[in-house]
Protein backbone atom coordinates (compact mmCIF):
# COMPACT_ATOMS: atom_id res chain seq x y z
CA UNK A 1 0.00 0.00 0.00
CA UNK A 2 2.83 2.75 1.19
CA UNK A 3 4.65 1.76 -2.25
CA UNK A 4 1.86 2.87 -4.19
CA UNK A 5 0.92 6.01 -2.04
CA UNK A 6 4.46 7.41 -2.70
CA UNK A 7 4.53 8.21 -6.43
CA UNK A 8 1.13 9.22 -6.74
CA UNK A 9 1.61 11.67 -3.68
CA UNK A 10 4.69 12.90 -5.66
CA UNK A 11 2.23 13.44 -9.00
CA UNK A 12 -0.16 15.33 -6.49
CA UNK A 13 2.18 17.99 -6.18
CA UNK A 14 2.79 18.39 -10.11
CA UNK A 15 -0.32 17.74 -11.83
CA UNK A 16 -1.64 20.75 -13.25
CA UNK A 17 -4.62 20.19 -11.35
CA UNK A 18 -3.47 21.61 -7.77
CA UNK A 19 -2.71 24.53 -9.39
CA UNK A 20 -5.89 25.84 -8.04
CA UNK A 21 -5.14 29.27 -8.57
CA UNK A 22 -4.69 28.38 -12.57
CA UNK A 23 -8.58 27.07 -12.20
CA UNK A 24 -10.13 29.88 -10.67
CA UNK A 25 -8.19 32.39 -13.24
CA UNK A 26 -10.28 30.16 -15.92
CA UNK A 27 -13.31 30.80 -14.33
CA UNK A 28 -12.85 34.52 -14.01
CA UNK A 29 -11.94 35.27 -17.40
CA UNK A 30 -15.31 33.10 -19.05
CA UNK A 31 -17.29 35.74 -20.84
CA UNK A 32 -19.27 37.29 -17.31
CA UNK A 33 -22.94 36.05 -19.10
CA UNK A 34 -24.69 34.65 -22.15
CA UNK A 35 -28.39 34.59 -21.91
CA UNK A 36 -27.78 32.10 -24.64
CA UNK A 37 -30.32 29.72 -25.27
CA UNK A 38 -29.91 25.85 -24.86
CA UNK A 39 -29.89 24.10 -27.90
CA UNK A 40 -30.16 20.69 -27.07
CA UNK A 41 -26.68 19.14 -27.12
CA UNK A 42 -25.14 17.16 -30.20
CA UNK A 43 -23.10 14.32 -29.67
CA UNK A 44 -19.71 14.51 -31.16
CA UNK A 45 -17.12 12.13 -31.73
CA UNK A 46 -14.69 11.93 -28.78
CA UNK A 47 -11.36 9.94 -28.44
CA UNK A 48 -11.98 9.78 -24.83
CA UNK A 49 -14.22 6.50 -23.61
CA UNK A 50 -17.35 7.23 -22.36
CA UNK A 51 -18.52 7.61 -18.06
CA UNK A 52 -20.42 4.19 -18.58
CA UNK A 53 -17.15 2.23 -19.64
CA UNK A 54 -15.48 4.25 -17.00
CA UNK A 55 -17.97 3.03 -14.48
CA UNK A 56 -17.24 -0.50 -15.10
CA UNK A 57 -14.00 -0.53 -13.82
CA UNK A 58 -12.75 -3.43 -16.08
CA UNK A 59 -10.72 -1.90 -18.25
CA UNK A 60 -8.22 1.15 -17.81
CA UNK A 61 -8.93 4.62 -18.94
CA UNK A 62 -8.46 5.31 -22.37
CA UNK A 63 -6.14 8.62 -21.52
CA UNK A 64 -4.45 11.31 -24.34
CA UNK A 65 -1.33 10.30 -24.80
CA UNK A 66 0.37 13.47 -22.95
CA UNK A 67 -1.87 12.30 -19.85
CA UNK A 68 -0.14 8.47 -20.76
CA UNK A 69 3.14 9.70 -20.47
CA UNK A 70 2.71 12.02 -17.63
CA UNK A 71 1.89 9.02 -15.71
CA UNK A 72 4.64 6.62 -17.06
CA UNK A 73 7.47 9.20 -16.64
CA UNK A 74 6.27 10.32 -13.24
CA UNK A 75 5.46 6.83 -12.25
CA UNK A 76 8.91 5.46 -13.50
CA UNK A 77 10.68 8.01 -11.43
CA UNK A 78 9.55 6.28 -8.38
CA UNK A 79 8.95 2.79 -9.16
CA UNK A 80 10.38 1.55 -11.96
CA UNK A 81 8.97 0.46 -15.46
CA UNK A 82 8.36 -2.89 -14.37
CA UNK A 83 5.94 -1.04 -11.48
CA UNK A 84 4.69 1.30 -14.12
CA UNK A 85 3.11 -1.60 -16.48
CA UNK A 86 1.47 -3.13 -14.08
CA UNK A 87 -0.28 -0.03 -12.67
CA UNK A 88 -1.38 1.95 -15.25
CA UNK A 89 -2.97 -0.85 -17.03
CA UNK A 90 -4.60 -0.89 -13.47
CA UNK A 91 -6.41 2.20 -12.95
CA UNK A 92 -9.42 2.57 -10.62
CA UNK A 93 -12.96 2.38 -11.59
CA UNK A 94 -14.38 5.94 -11.53
CA UNK A 95 -16.38 5.06 -8.50
CA UNK A 96 -13.54 3.56 -6.35
CA UNK A 97 -12.06 6.13 -3.77
CA UNK A 98 -8.03 6.00 -4.89
CA UNK A 99 -4.92 8.36 -4.78
CA UNK A 100 -6.23 11.89 -5.96
CA UNK A 101 -3.90 11.92 -8.85
CA UNK A 102 -5.26 8.70 -10.24
CA UNK A 103 -8.63 9.41 -9.59
CA UNK A 104 -8.34 13.02 -11.28
CA UNK A 105 -6.91 11.68 -14.24
CA UNK A 106 -9.17 9.10 -14.30
CA UNK A 107 -11.54 11.18 -14.16
CA UNK A 108 -10.61 13.86 -17.09
CA UNK A 109 -10.23 11.29 -19.43
CA UNK A 110 -13.83 9.43 -18.84
CA UNK A 111 -15.82 12.43 -18.86
CA UNK A 112 -19.67 11.79 -18.81
CA UNK A 113 -21.47 12.38 -22.34
CA UNK A 114 -25.21 13.20 -22.64
CA UNK A 115 -28.19 11.99 -25.09
CA UNK A 116 -28.00 13.42 -28.51
CA UNK A 117 -30.21 16.22 -29.93
CA UNK A 118 -32.75 13.30 -30.69
CA UNK A 119 -32.71 11.96 -27.59
CA UNK A 120 -33.53 15.90 -25.88
CA UNK A 121 -36.49 15.65 -28.05
CA UNK A 122 -37.37 12.48 -26.97
CA UNK A 123 -37.26 13.32 -23.55
CA UNK A 124 -39.30 16.25 -23.67
CA UNK A 125 -42.11 13.96 -25.32
CA UNK A 126 -42.28 11.18 -23.11
CA UNK A 127 -42.10 13.90 -20.17
CA UNK A 128 -45.31 15.65 -22.16
CA UNK A 129 -46.86 12.57 -22.59
CA UNK A 130 -46.84 11.67 -19.04
CA UNK A 131 -48.03 14.88 -17.30
CA UNK A 132 -50.52 15.10 -20.34
CA UNK A 133 -51.70 11.72 -19.30
CA UNK A 134 -52.58 13.16 -16.08
CA UNK A 135 -54.71 16.09 -17.12
CA UNK A 136 -51.44 18.33 -16.44
CA UNK A 137 -50.09 19.14 -19.72
CA UNK A 138 -49.79 22.65 -18.79
CA UNK A 139 -46.90 21.40 -16.71
CA UNK A 140 -44.25 21.26 -18.95
CA UNK A 141 -43.22 24.01 -20.34
CA UNK A 142 -40.60 25.12 -23.17
CA UNK A 143 -41.41 28.86 -23.67
CA UNK A 144 -38.28 30.80 -23.85
CA UNK A 145 -39.45 32.90 -20.76
CA UNK A 146 -39.84 29.97 -18.93
CA UNK A 147 -36.96 28.57 -19.95
CA UNK A 148 -35.07 31.86 -18.85
CA UNK A 149 -36.51 32.57 -15.43
CA UNK A 150 -35.39 28.64 -14.77
CA UNK A 151 -31.98 29.16 -16.06
CA UNK A 152 -30.82 32.86 -15.60
CA UNK A 153 -30.65 34.52 -11.90
CA UNK A 154 -31.02 38.34 -11.73
CA UNK A 155 -29.10 37.79 -8.95
CA UNK A 156 -25.87 36.27 -11.07
CA UNK A 157 -23.32 37.56 -13.39
CA UNK A 158 -21.73 33.95 -13.78
CA UNK A 159 -21.99 32.22 -17.61
CA UNK A 160 -25.71 31.24 -16.82
CA UNK A 161 -27.52 29.06 -19.60
CA UNK A 162 -31.69 27.78 -20.15
CA UNK A 163 -32.81 24.44 -19.57
CA UNK A 164 -34.09 23.08 -22.29
CA UNK A 165 -37.85 22.04 -20.89
CA UNK A 166 -38.99 23.17 -17.50
CA UNK A 167 -41.57 20.84 -15.63
CA UNK A 168 -43.51 21.36 -12.72
CA UNK A 169 -43.76 18.34 -9.78
CA UNK A 170 -46.50 17.90 -7.80
CA UNK A 171 -45.37 14.58 -5.93
CA UNK A 172 -41.92 12.62 -4.88
CA UNK A 173 -43.49 9.80 -7.56
CA UNK A 174 -43.42 12.36 -10.27
CA UNK A 175 -39.83 13.46 -9.63
CA UNK A 176 -39.08 9.55 -9.48
CA UNK A 177 -40.89 9.41 -13.15
CA UNK A 178 -38.93 12.21 -14.18
CA UNK A 179 -35.73 11.46 -12.93
CA UNK A 180 -36.43 7.88 -14.78
CA UNK A 181 -36.89 9.65 -17.99
CA UNK A 182 -33.71 11.74 -17.25
CA UNK A 183 -31.71 8.58 -16.95
CA UNK A 184 -33.35 7.22 -19.81
CA UNK A 185 -32.55 9.65 -22.14
CA UNK A 186 -28.99 11.16 -20.52
CA UNK A 187 -30.75 13.99 -20.38
CA UNK A 188 -29.58 16.47 -17.24
CA UNK A 189 -31.72 17.38 -14.72
CA UNK A 190 -31.72 20.67 -12.33
CA UNK A 191 -33.42 21.44 -8.90
CA UNK A 192 -35.25 24.67 -8.86
CA UNK A 193 -36.97 25.58 -5.98
CA UNK A 194 -37.23 29.45 -4.75
CA UNK A 195 -34.64 30.27 -7.61
CA UNK A 196 -32.90 32.96 -4.81
CA UNK A 197 -29.27 31.34 -5.08
CA UNK A 198 -26.67 33.20 -5.73
CA UNK A 199 -23.70 31.35 -7.55
CA UNK A 200 -25.39 30.51 -10.37
CA UNK A 201 -26.71 27.00 -8.88
CA UNK A 202 -29.90 26.52 -11.23
CA UNK A 203 -28.15 27.35 -14.55
CA UNK A 204 -28.28 24.40 -16.96
CA UNK A 205 -24.98 24.44 -19.00
CA UNK A 206 -25.78 21.72 -20.96
CA UNK A 207 -29.34 22.10 -21.32
CA UNK A 208 -31.63 19.28 -19.89
CA UNK A 209 -34.84 19.29 -17.77
CA UNK A 210 -35.31 22.03 -14.62
CA UNK A 211 -37.17 20.08 -12.18
CA UNK A 212 -39.70 22.63 -10.31
CA UNK A 213 -40.10 21.80 -6.69
CA UNK A 214 -42.28 25.29 -6.01
CA UNK A 215 -45.72 23.45 -6.46
CA UNK A 216 -44.90 20.61 -3.59
CA UNK A 217 -45.55 23.44 -1.00
CA UNK A 218 -47.31 21.93 1.68
CA UNK A 219 -46.92 22.05 5.28
CA UNK A 220 -47.74 18.39 6.21
CA UNK A 221 -47.47 18.03 9.38
CA UNK A 222 -46.57 20.01 12.52
CA UNK A 223 -45.68 18.76 15.73
CA UNK A 224 -45.39 21.18 18.57
CA UNK A 225 -45.26 18.56 21.40
CA UNK A 226 -41.87 17.11 19.35
CA UNK A 227 -40.75 20.47 18.28
CA UNK A 228 -40.87 19.55 14.45
CA UNK A 229 -42.16 19.77 11.49
CA UNK A 230 -42.65 17.31 8.24
CA UNK A 231 -42.91 19.79 4.90
CA UNK A 232 -42.29 19.76 1.10
CA UNK A 233 -39.26 21.34 -0.17
CA UNK A 234 -41.19 24.52 -1.52
CA UNK A 235 -41.99 25.49 1.66
CA UNK A 236 -40.62 28.90 2.00
CA UNK A 237 -39.10 29.64 5.52
CA UNK A 238 -40.48 33.08 5.98
CA UNK A 239 -44.30 31.42 4.79
CA UNK A 240 -43.40 28.17 7.47
CA UNK A 241 -42.16 31.12 10.22
CA UNK A 242 -45.57 33.30 9.34
CA UNK A 243 -47.90 30.17 9.96
CA UNK A 244 -47.19 28.82 12.87
CA UNK A 245 -46.90 32.51 14.44
CA UNK A 246 -50.92 32.79 12.81
CA UNK A 247 -51.34 28.97 14.52
CA UNK A 248 -50.42 30.64 17.93
CA UNK A 249 -47.54 27.78 17.94
CA UNK A 250 -44.49 29.65 19.51
CA UNK A 251 -41.72 27.70 17.69
CA UNK A 252 -39.60 28.98 14.74
CA UNK A 253 -37.39 27.51 11.74
CA UNK A 254 -34.50 29.66 12.39
CA UNK A 255 -32.65 29.43 9.08
CA UNK A 256 -32.89 32.94 7.31
CA UNK A 257 -31.71 33.27 3.77
CA UNK A 258 -33.19 35.57 1.56
CA UNK A 259 -36.90 35.96 1.70
CA UNK A 260 -38.90 33.53 -0.61
CA UNK A 261 -35.90 30.66 -0.13
CA UNK A 262 -37.40 27.20 -0.19
CA UNK A 263 -36.67 24.65 1.82
CA UNK A 264 -35.17 22.06 -0.88
CA UNK A 265 -33.43 24.85 -2.09
CA UNK A 266 -32.35 25.82 1.39
CA UNK A 267 -30.49 22.38 2.37
CA UNK A 268 -29.13 22.54 -1.30
CA UNK A 269 -26.96 25.45 -0.81
CA UNK A 270 -26.67 24.52 2.81
CA UNK A 271 -27.68 28.42 4.06
CA UNK A 272 -28.10 30.62 6.94
CA UNK A 273 -28.71 34.14 7.79
CA UNK A 274 -28.83 36.23 10.27
CA UNK A 275 -29.38 34.00 13.12
CA UNK A 276 -26.69 31.57 12.44
CA UNK A 277 -24.56 33.20 15.61
CA UNK A 278 -27.38 31.95 17.60
CA UNK A 279 -28.46 28.91 16.09
CA UNK A 280 -26.07 27.60 13.41
CA UNK A 281 -26.30 26.54 9.60
CA UNK A 282 -28.10 24.15 7.65
CA UNK A 283 -24.90 21.97 8.34
CA UNK A 284 -26.18 22.19 12.48
CA UNK A 285 -29.21 19.32 12.80
CA UNK A 286 -32.23 21.51 11.50
CA UNK A 287 -32.92 19.01 8.71
CA UNK A 288 -33.81 15.66 10.76
CA UNK A 289 -34.53 13.37 7.88
CA UNK A 290 -35.27 14.13 4.05
CA UNK A 291 -37.13 11.79 1.69
CA UNK A 292 -34.95 11.74 -2.01
CA UNK A 293 -34.96 10.45 -4.87
CA UNK A 294 -31.90 9.49 -5.92
CA UNK A 295 -30.36 9.63 -9.33
CA UNK A 296 -30.61 6.13 -9.82
CA UNK A 297 -34.81 7.07 -9.12
CA UNK A 298 -34.81 4.96 -6.20
CA UNK A 299 -36.45 6.66 -2.56
CA UNK A 300 -35.26 6.60 0.46
CA UNK A 301 -35.71 8.12 3.58
CA UNK A 302 -32.26 9.57 5.60
CA UNK A 303 -33.75 8.74 8.95
CA UNK A 304 -36.72 8.75 11.13
CA UNK A 305 -37.87 11.40 13.10
CA UNK A 306 -36.78 10.97 16.70
CA UNK A 307 -34.38 14.29 17.39
CA UNK A 308 -30.86 12.18 18.29
CA UNK A 309 -29.56 8.94 16.52
CA UNK A 310 -26.45 7.64 16.39
CA UNK A 311 -27.42 5.03 13.80
CA UNK A 312 -24.71 5.11 11.17
CA UNK A 313 -23.53 7.90 9.70
CA UNK A 314 -25.33 11.22 8.94
CA UNK A 315 -26.74 10.51 5.54
CA UNK A 316 -29.35 13.72 5.98
CA UNK A 317 -26.01 15.76 5.33
CA UNK A 318 -24.83 13.94 2.30
CA UNK A 319 -27.68 16.23 0.88
CA UNK A 320 -26.75 19.50 2.53
CA UNK A 321 -24.56 21.56 0.28
CA UNK A 322 -24.93 19.35 -2.39
CA UNK A 323 -26.57 21.82 -4.54
CA UNK A 324 -29.11 19.10 -5.96
CA UNK A 325 -26.47 17.11 -7.77
CA UNK A 326 -26.97 14.03 -4.96
CA UNK A 327 -30.16 13.84 -5.14
CA UNK A 328 -33.39 15.72 -5.25
CA UNK A 329 -35.34 16.22 -1.92
CA UNK A 330 -39.01 15.95 -1.70
CA UNK A 331 -39.95 15.94 1.67
CA UNK A 332 -38.27 17.26 4.77
CA UNK A 333 -38.64 16.83 9.12
CA UNK A 334 -37.10 20.21 10.38
CA UNK A 335 -36.23 20.61 13.91
CA UNK A 336 -38.04 23.84 15.04
CA UNK A 337 -36.74 26.24 17.85
CA UNK A 338 -38.71 27.88 20.54
CA UNK A 339 -39.96 31.61 19.46
CA UNK A 340 -38.31 34.40 22.40
CA UNK A 341 -38.64 37.21 22.27
CA UNK A 342 -35.87 39.59 21.00
CA UNK A 343 -34.70 43.43 21.80
CA UNK A 344 -32.36 44.85 19.21
CA UNK A 345 -29.25 47.16 19.77
CA UNK A 346 -27.46 49.50 17.67
CA UNK A 347 -23.93 50.99 18.36
CA UNK A 348 -21.37 52.93 16.29
CA UNK A 349 -17.31 52.25 16.08
CA UNK A 350 -14.34 54.32 14.85
CA UNK A 351 -13.75 51.28 12.38
CA UNK A 352 -13.98 47.17 11.76
CA UNK A 353 -11.44 46.30 14.21
CA UNK A 354 -13.26 47.95 16.76
CA UNK A 355 -16.32 46.66 15.92
CA UNK A 356 -15.03 43.17 15.48
CA UNK A 357 -13.86 43.19 18.93
CA UNK A 358 -16.44 44.57 20.17
CA UNK A 359 -18.91 41.77 18.80
CA UNK A 360 -16.52 38.94 19.51
CA UNK A 361 -16.67 40.23 23.30
CA UNK A 362 -20.01 40.21 23.82
CA UNK A 363 -20.53 37.22 21.73
CA UNK A 364 -17.78 35.24 23.81
CA UNK A 365 -19.47 37.05 27.19
CA UNK A 366 -22.34 34.75 26.68
CA UNK A 367 -24.46 37.78 26.23
CA UNK A 368 -27.78 36.32 24.95
CA UNK A 369 -27.22 37.05 21.06
CA UNK A 370 -29.24 36.04 18.60
CA UNK A 371 -28.27 38.06 15.97
CA UNK A 372 -25.17 40.37 15.70
CA UNK A 373 -24.34 42.30 12.18
CA UNK A 374 -21.97 44.22 10.81
CA UNK A 375 -22.53 47.13 8.47
CA UNK A 376 -19.56 49.45 7.17
CA UNK A 377 -19.87 52.92 6.88
CA UNK A 378 -20.30 52.99 3.19
CA UNK A 379 -23.44 50.54 3.62
CA UNK A 380 -25.13 52.83 6.61
CA UNK A 381 -24.85 55.79 3.84
CA UNK A 382 -26.79 53.50 0.79
CA UNK A 383 -29.21 52.89 3.91
CA UNK A 384 -30.00 56.49 4.69
CA UNK A 385 -29.75 57.33 0.72
CA UNK A 386 -32.54 54.62 0.22
CA UNK A 387 -34.62 55.89 2.69
CA UNK A 388 -36.40 52.04 3.33
CA UNK A 389 -35.73 51.96 6.94
CA UNK A 390 -37.81 54.96 8.15
CA UNK A 391 -34.66 56.61 10.12
CA UNK A 392 -31.76 57.95 9.68
CA UNK A 393 -28.30 56.45 11.28
CA UNK A 394 -24.54 57.52 11.80
CA UNK A 395 -23.08 57.02 8.72
CA UNK A 396 -20.22 55.64 9.99
CA UNK A 397 -19.09 51.75 11.03
CA UNK A 398 -21.98 49.97 13.42
CA UNK A 399 -23.22 47.15 14.62
CA UNK A 400 -26.79 45.60 14.94
CA UNK A 401 -27.72 43.26 17.40
CA UNK A 402 -30.49 40.99 18.02
CA UNK A 403 -30.62 39.77 22.29
CA UNK A 404 -33.00 37.31 23.18
CA UNK A 405 -34.96 37.07 26.52
CA UNK A 406 -37.73 38.89 28.79
CA UNK A 407 -37.66 42.47 29.28
CA UNK A 408 -36.99 42.32 32.86
CA UNK A 409 -33.65 40.63 31.56
CA UNK A 410 -32.97 42.93 29.15
CA UNK A 411 -32.10 46.44 30.97
CA UNK A 412 -29.29 44.85 32.64
CA UNK A 413 -27.99 43.18 29.17
CA UNK A 414 -28.86 46.67 27.77
CA UNK A 415 -26.26 48.27 30.60
CA UNK A 416 -23.63 45.76 30.36
CA UNK A 417 -23.40 45.57 26.68
CA UNK A 418 -23.26 49.80 26.14
CA UNK A 419 -20.66 49.58 29.13
CA UNK A 420 -18.63 46.61 27.00
CA UNK A 421 -18.80 48.16 24.06
CA UNK A 422 -17.68 51.70 24.62
CA UNK A 423 -13.99 50.31 25.84
CA UNK A 424 -14.10 49.08 22.08
CA UNK A 425 -14.82 53.28 21.20
CA UNK A 426 -18.43 52.40 20.93
CA UNK A 427 -21.03 55.26 20.86
CA UNK A 428 -24.53 56.07 20.02
CA UNK A 429 -25.64 53.23 21.41
CA UNK A 430 -29.54 52.54 21.10
CA UNK A 431 -31.63 50.01 22.71
CA UNK A 432 -34.73 49.62 22.03
CA UNK A 433 -37.79 49.31 24.56
CA UNK A 434 -40.22 47.97 22.98
CA UNK A 435 -40.95 45.42 20.51
CA UNK A 436 -41.64 47.50 18.16
CA UNK A 437 -38.95 49.83 18.25
CA UNK A 438 -36.96 46.82 18.24
CA UNK A 439 -38.67 46.05 14.50
CA UNK A 440 -37.81 49.84 13.26
CA UNK A 441 -34.46 49.92 14.69
CA UNK A 442 -34.23 45.69 12.69
CA UNK A 443 -35.58 47.83 9.78
CA UNK A 444 -31.70 49.11 9.28
CA UNK A 445 -30.32 46.22 8.82
CA UNK A 446 -33.10 44.80 6.48
CA UNK A 447 -32.97 47.69 4.05
CA UNK A 448 -29.05 46.99 3.60
CA UNK A 449 -29.16 44.81 0.61
CA UNK A 450 -31.60 46.63 -1.28
CA UNK A 451 -30.32 50.35 -0.56
CA UNK A 452 -27.27 49.79 -1.77
CA UNK A 453 -28.46 50.22 -5.10
CA UNK A 454 -29.18 53.71 -4.08
CA UNK A 455 -25.63 54.42 -3.87
CA UNK A 456 -24.99 55.32 -7.85
CA UNK A 457 -27.65 55.71 -10.59
CA UNK A 458 -28.08 53.47 -12.72
CA UNK A 459 -25.97 50.31 -11.47
CA UNK A 460 -26.08 46.86 -10.83
CA UNK A 461 -24.72 45.32 -7.90
CA UNK A 462 -22.24 41.65 -7.60
CA UNK A 463 -22.85 40.29 -4.66
CA UNK A 464 -20.55 37.52 -2.70
CA UNK A 465 -20.05 36.11 0.25
CA UNK A 466 -16.94 34.85 1.93
CA UNK A 467 -15.99 33.49 5.86
CA UNK A 468 -12.97 33.64 8.04
CA UNK A 469 -12.03 33.19 11.59
CA UNK A 470 -13.47 36.03 13.51
CA UNK A 471 -10.10 37.15 14.69
CA UNK A 472 -9.01 37.93 10.61
CA UNK A 473 -12.08 39.57 9.32
CA UNK A 474 -10.78 43.09 10.07
CA UNK A 475 -8.14 42.28 8.15
CA UNK A 476 -9.99 41.10 5.42
CA UNK A 477 -12.79 43.59 5.47
CA UNK A 478 -9.93 46.53 5.42
CA UNK A 479 -7.42 44.66 2.46
CA UNK A 480 -10.86 44.29 0.67
CA UNK A 481 -12.53 47.60 0.82
CA UNK A 482 -9.09 49.52 0.11
CA UNK A 483 -8.53 46.82 -2.63
CA UNK A 484 -11.97 48.09 -4.24
CA UNK A 485 -11.07 51.68 -3.79
CA UNK A 486 -7.74 51.36 -5.57
CA UNK A 487 -9.95 49.55 -8.65
CA UNK A 488 -12.25 52.69 -8.43
CA UNK A 489 -15.09 50.26 -7.67
CA UNK A 490 -17.99 51.30 -5.27
CA UNK A 491 -19.02 48.74 -2.78
CA UNK A 492 -20.23 48.32 0.31
CA UNK A 493 -18.95 45.41 3.13
CA UNK A 494 -21.82 43.64 5.62
CA UNK A 495 -22.35 40.80 7.24
CA UNK A 496 -22.75 38.09 9.93
CA UNK A 497 -19.85 39.41 11.91
CA UNK A 498 -20.81 37.06 14.87
CA UNK A 499 -19.66 34.11 12.08
CA UNK A 500 -16.59 35.79 10.25
CA UNK A 501 -19.43 35.41 7.47
CA UNK A 502 -18.85 39.14 5.17
CA UNK A 503 -20.75 40.27 1.98
CA UNK A 504 -19.70 42.68 -0.18
CA UNK A 505 -21.92 43.75 -2.71
CA UNK A 506 -19.98 45.59 -5.39
CA UNK A 507 -21.79 48.23 -8.07
CA UNK A 508 -20.81 49.02 -11.90
CA UNK A 509 -22.69 50.08 -14.40
CA UNK A 510 -21.43 48.88 -17.18
CA UNK A 511 -19.68 46.04 -18.69
CA UNK A 512 -15.99 47.42 -18.42
CA UNK A 513 -16.37 47.79 -14.38
CA UNK A 514 -18.08 44.48 -14.30
CA UNK A 515 -14.94 42.93 -15.41
CA UNK A 516 -13.01 45.16 -13.16
CA UNK A 517 -15.50 43.85 -10.05
CA UNK A 518 -15.16 39.80 -11.13
CA UNK A 519 -11.65 40.38 -10.93
CA UNK A 520 -11.46 41.92 -7.50
CA UNK A 521 -14.14 39.00 -6.34
CA UNK A 522 -11.53 37.07 -7.36
CA UNK A 523 -8.99 38.42 -5.10
CA UNK A 524 -11.33 38.78 -1.99
CA UNK A 525 -12.22 35.10 -2.36
CA UNK A 526 -8.20 34.51 -2.08
CA UNK A 527 -8.07 36.72 0.18
CA UNK A 528 -10.08 34.78 2.66
CA UNK A 529 -8.86 31.39 1.88
CA UNK A 530 -5.26 32.45 2.43
CA UNK A 531 -6.67 33.90 5.56
CA UNK A 532 -7.28 29.73 6.39
CA UNK A 533 -11.43 31.03 5.83
CA UNK A 534 -13.98 29.75 2.74
CA UNK A 535 -14.83 30.85 -0.72
CA UNK A 536 -18.72 30.94 0.76
CA UNK A 537 -19.91 31.03 4.47
CA UNK A 538 -23.50 30.56 3.42
CA UNK A 539 -24.35 31.28 -0.48
CA UNK A 540 -23.00 27.98 -1.81
CA UNK A 541 -20.71 26.61 -4.81
CA UNK A 542 -22.80 27.09 -7.93
CA UNK A 543 -20.16 27.54 -10.90
CA UNK A 544 -18.95 30.94 -8.89
CA UNK A 545 -16.87 28.94 -6.85
CA UNK A 546 -16.11 25.93 -7.92
CA UNK A 547 -12.67 26.74 -9.26
CA UNK A 548 -11.67 27.28 -5.47
CA UNK A 549 -12.51 23.82 -3.90
CA UNK A 550 -8.92 22.40 -5.05
CA UNK A 551 -6.95 25.25 -2.93
CA UNK A 552 -9.26 25.81 -0.16
CA UNK A 553 -10.52 22.16 0.53
CA UNK A 554 -7.44 20.50 -0.97
CA UNK A 555 -7.15 18.16 -3.84
CA UNK A 556 -8.03 14.76 -1.83
CA UNK A 557 -11.09 15.88 -0.36
CA UNK A 558 -12.35 17.36 -3.48
CA UNK A 559 -11.57 13.92 -5.11
CA UNK A 560 -13.66 11.99 -1.88
CA UNK A 561 -16.88 14.42 -3.00
CA UNK A 562 -16.36 13.67 -6.62
CA UNK A 563 -16.09 9.63 -5.68
CA UNK A 564 -19.28 9.69 -3.67
CA UNK A 565 -21.00 11.91 -7.10
CA UNK A 566 -19.95 9.44 -9.34
CA UNK A 567 -20.96 6.99 -7.07
CA UNK A 568 -24.39 7.81 -6.62
CA UNK A 569 -24.78 9.38 -10.02
CA UNK A 570 -22.23 7.52 -12.28
CA UNK A 571 -23.73 9.13 -15.38
CA UNK A 572 -23.51 12.49 -13.88
CA UNK A 573 -27.61 13.51 -14.34
CA UNK A 574 -28.11 15.74 -11.75
CA UNK A 575 -27.41 19.33 -12.01
CA UNK A 576 -24.17 19.40 -14.09
CA UNK A 577 -21.25 21.84 -13.86
CA UNK A 578 -21.55 22.44 -9.78
CA UNK A 579 -19.53 21.28 -6.85
CA UNK A 580 -17.34 19.27 -9.08
CA UNK A 581 -14.17 20.84 -10.50
CA UNK A 582 -12.89 17.66 -12.56
CA UNK A 583 -16.08 16.06 -13.37
CA UNK A 584 -16.50 18.46 -16.95
CA UNK A 585 -19.42 16.54 -18.93
CA UNK A 586 -18.71 16.63 -22.66
CA UNK A 587 -19.30 19.76 -24.85
CA UNK A 588 -21.81 18.50 -27.53
C1 LIG B 1 -31.67 39.20 -1.42
C2 LIG B 1 -30.98 37.93 -1.08
C3 LIG B 1 -30.50 37.75 0.20
C4 LIG B 1 -29.88 36.55 0.55
N1 LIG B 1 -29.44 36.36 1.83
C5 LIG B 1 -28.92 35.16 2.19
C6 LIG B 1 -28.51 34.92 3.54
O1 LIG B 1 -28.58 35.78 4.40
N2 LIG B 1 -28.04 33.67 3.84
C7 LIG B 1 -27.95 32.69 2.90
O2 LIG B 1 -27.52 31.58 3.22
N3 LIG B 1 -28.31 32.91 1.62
C8 LIG B 1 -28.80 34.10 1.25
N4 LIG B 1 -29.20 34.30 -0.05
C9 LIG B 1 -29.08 33.20 -1.03
C10 LIG B 1 -30.32 32.29 -1.16
O3 LIG B 1 -31.44 32.84 -0.56
C11 LIG B 1 -30.02 30.93 -0.55
O4 LIG B 1 -28.97 30.33 -1.27
C12 LIG B 1 -31.22 29.96 -0.51
O5 LIG B 1 -30.88 28.91 0.35
C13 LIG B 1 -31.65 29.43 -1.86
O6 LIG B 1 -32.91 28.82 -1.73
P1 LIG B 1 -33.90 28.70 -2.98
O7 LIG B 1 -35.13 28.01 -2.55
O8 LIG B 1 -34.08 30.02 -3.60
O9 LIG B 1 -33.06 27.71 -3.90
P2 LIG B 1 -32.84 27.67 -5.48
O10 LIG B 1 -32.15 28.91 -5.92
O11 LIG B 1 -34.07 27.31 -6.18
O12 LIG B 1 -31.82 26.44 -5.57
C14 LIG B 1 -30.61 26.45 -4.90
C15 LIG B 1 -29.87 25.14 -5.11
O13 LIG B 1 -30.56 24.08 -4.47
C16 LIG B 1 -30.92 23.07 -5.40
N5 LIG B 1 -32.26 22.61 -5.04
C17 LIG B 1 -33.43 23.28 -5.09
N6 LIG B 1 -34.43 22.51 -4.68
C18 LIG B 1 -33.90 21.31 -4.37
C19 LIG B 1 -34.44 20.07 -3.91
N7 LIG B 1 -35.73 19.92 -3.69
N8 LIG B 1 -33.60 19.04 -3.70
C20 LIG B 1 -32.28 19.16 -3.92
N9 LIG B 1 -31.72 20.31 -4.37
C21 LIG B 1 -32.52 21.37 -4.59
C22 LIG B 1 -30.88 23.74 -6.76
O14 LIG B 1 -30.60 22.82 -7.79
C23 LIG B 1 -29.76 24.73 -6.57
O15 LIG B 1 -28.53 24.11 -6.77
C24 LIG B 1 -29.76 35.52 -0.43
C25 LIG B 1 -30.24 35.72 -1.73
C26 LIG B 1 -30.83 36.91 -2.06
C27 LIG B 1 -31.35 37.09 -3.45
Amino acid sequence: MSVVTRPLLTLRRVTPLNTARGVGRSIRLQPIRHNSTSVPPRQTPSALSSSSSSSSGSSGPKGTPISSAFYALSLALFCGAGYLIGNVSALPPSTSLVDSSFAIAHQLANQPKYGSHKDYHSAIEELTQLFESKGKGDQVSTDDADLESHGISDWSYHEAKKPTVVVWVDSTEEVQQVVKIAQKWKVPITPFSGGTSLEGHFSSPFGGISIDVSRMDKILEISEADGDVIVQPGVKWDDLNAHLAKKGIPLFFPLDPAPGATIGGMAGTSCSGTNAVRYGTAKAEWFLNFTVVLPSGEVIKTRQRARKSSAGWDTTKLFIGAEGTLGIITEATLRLAPLLPTKVAVVTFPGVEEAVRAATEVVNAGFPVQCVEYLDGRTMEAINKGGMAGKQYKEVDSLFFKFQGSDASMSEVSKSVQSLTKKHGGANFEFSKSDKEAKDLWEGRKAALWSVLALKDGARVWTTDVCVPISKLPRLVRETSEDFEKRGITACHFGHVGDGNVHSLALFTNEEELKVVEHAVHDMVERAIRLDGTCTGEHGVGVGKIGYLPTELGVGTVNLMETVKRTLDPHNILNPGKIYPNIKPQSQ
